[in-house]
């Protein structure tokens, strides 16, 4: 055992069934009045259901979260945050809806509720990623780190099995990528191990039958666990390339993990036969990145850049 430095983030986690019922609670204990809540426009639904439940205290909503966080989108929040004067922010959604919050977060450093609706583990970052004339940038600050985080399996029951699939190998990565960060440590690791295993066990399952709530909530698990890797301990290869494509070709996020992931794990491999060892033990096959390759294929999702938009000509 080589020498380590843990360190956890100061946040509140409520995990479990219906737990969307919370959510007045969780406002009373941060003391806020005028929330204002975020989604992307297919999610108006859960937003009304939000302004049910929290009554008075729902100052208004912005529904123009859109994926890798454009500073141009975050500017007109920025206006809706200042006219309503909101306290609090209510981020109902996947990684777009919880990076919009976050980036209103960083300008004004107002308590975050978020209620993920993905398995993409944004919600468990101090980090942001914005993107400007097509360049993402990603910024770190204690600002960013939401302060509540309600996980309520019954929201992630919608989405469709496709966005499962590759939600759940974005969550994967995270956790992949942590077996060999150069910061690692013993107890993010063993997080690691159970996020991918818990995670890659499920999939199938949901992908067979996406109303199964005992594997969404062993999904829903998973993903908690890898988003927590992603905040602990800093990702590589496999991160920067699906950031440097994603901000460049705008591709779709969770995709283009899905596709990078065997590679990039097959690429590092040789220089790191202990996370080889650990990410084997959790999928149950000999090698991992085949293994991912395999589940990818399983699933039904995107096996390369090419499917999902990235241009021949943007290889150099
Ligand atoms: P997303 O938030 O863009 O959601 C994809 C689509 O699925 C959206 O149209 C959304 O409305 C819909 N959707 C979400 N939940 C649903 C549900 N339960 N049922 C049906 N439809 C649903 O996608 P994502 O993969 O969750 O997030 C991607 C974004 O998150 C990217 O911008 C990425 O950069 C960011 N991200 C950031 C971090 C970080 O730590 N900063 C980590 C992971 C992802």
């Amino acid at each position: 055992m080589q020498g380590f430095v843990y360190q956890t983030s100061p946040m509140r986690v409520v995990f479990g069934a219906g737990t969307l019922l919370q959510l007045p609670g969780e406002l009373t204990r941060l003391g806020v009045s005028r929330a204002l809540v975020l989604a992307t426009p297919r999610q108006k639904a859960q937003v009304a259901a939000i302004n049910e439940l929290i009554g008075a205290r729902a100052a208004g909503v912005f529904t123009g979260a859109v994926m890798h966080t454009p500073v141009e989108v975050t500017e007109r929040a920025m206006e809706t945050v200042r006219s309503l004067q909101a306290d609090c922010l209510i981020a109902i959604g996947g990684g777009s809806t919880t990076g919009l919050g976050k980036a209103i977060a960083l300008r004004t450093d107002l308590p975050q509720v978020v209620i993920p609706t993905t398995y993409a583990g944004s919600e468990m970052t101090p980090v942001v990623g914005q993107t400007r004339d097509g360049i993402k940038t990603t910024q770190s600050s204690p600002k960013i780190l939401p302060e509540v985080v309600i996980y309520d399996v019954e929201l992630t029951m919608t989405m469709p099995a496709g966005l499962s699939a590759i939600s759940g190998i974005n969550a994967i990565a995270h956790a992949v990528e942590a077996l060999y960060a150069q910061d690692r440590n013993p107890i993010i690791s063993l997080m690691a191990q159970e996020g991918i295993g818990a995670l890659a066990h499920v999939l199938p399952r949901i992908c067979e039958q996406p109303a199964d709530k005992a594997a969404r909530i062993d999904a829903l698990y998973g993903a908690w666990l890898c988003g927590v890797c992603l905040g602990a301990v800093g990702m590589a290869l496999h991160h920067k390339l699906c950031h440097a494509l994603g901000g460049l070709f705008n591709l779709p996020h969770a995709e283009t993990h899905t596709v990078i992931l065997p590679h990039a794990l097959a690429y590092n491999s040789p220089a790191a036969p202990e996370a080889i060892a650990r990410a084997s033990g959790a999928l149950g096959v000999p090698g991992p990145s085949l293994g991912l390759y395999d589940l990818a294929r399983r699933l039904g999702a995107p096996k390369s850049l090419r499917e999902i938009g990235m241009p021949e000509g943007g290889i150099d």
